[in-house]
């Protein structure tokens, strides 16, 4: 998938990416070794950062999205506008398939997600084409 022009890179989501691959580095992975940092930005503008916390009983891990989810909500933020998620490797490191389902919970089906290694960008998303025809809030409202 090529990157569509309506997603080009503004200082904004460079400053996104900077600060998920920033965080990359405060990932707590012993066993996988598979740091993840992820960095939201609200609807005030301000960004939220998360990485992954792994556990010696895997499945009580989380993932960095849930992290910086967490930490939006913690601060009064409740919309997503932006979201890049950084890890290493030749794969893109594109959210879980949970985690997709949580950024939909806070974000419009637009919202973009910038993709990042260590080095950098890699590649833009938007939310709709890595969760299409997904189930989200708007399905409960009365
Ligand atoms: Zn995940």
């Amino acid at each position: 998938m090529t990157q569509p022009s309506s997603l080009s890179l503004k200082d904004n989501d460079n400053a996104l990416i900077k600060a998920a691959i920033a965080a990359m580095a405060s990932a707590y992975a012993p066993y996988s070794g598979f740091s993840v940092g992820a960095a939201i930005r609200d609807e005030h503008g301000q960004i939220h950062t998360g990485v992954n916390v792994e556990n010696a009983a895997y499945p009580q891990g989380s993932c960095a999205e849930a992290g910086a989810i967490a930490a939006m909500i913690m601060a009064g933020g409740r919309q997503i506008t932006a979201i890049s998620v950084a890890g290493k490797g030749d794969l893109l490191c594109t959210p879980c398939g949970g985690c997709r389902q949580r950024i939909r919970e806070f974000a419009a089906l637009k919202t973009p997600i910038f993709i990042a290694d260590e080095n950098g960008f890699r590649q833009a998303f938007t939310l709709d084409t890595l969760l299409p025809h997904s189930f989200g809030p708007d399905h409960l409202e009365k």
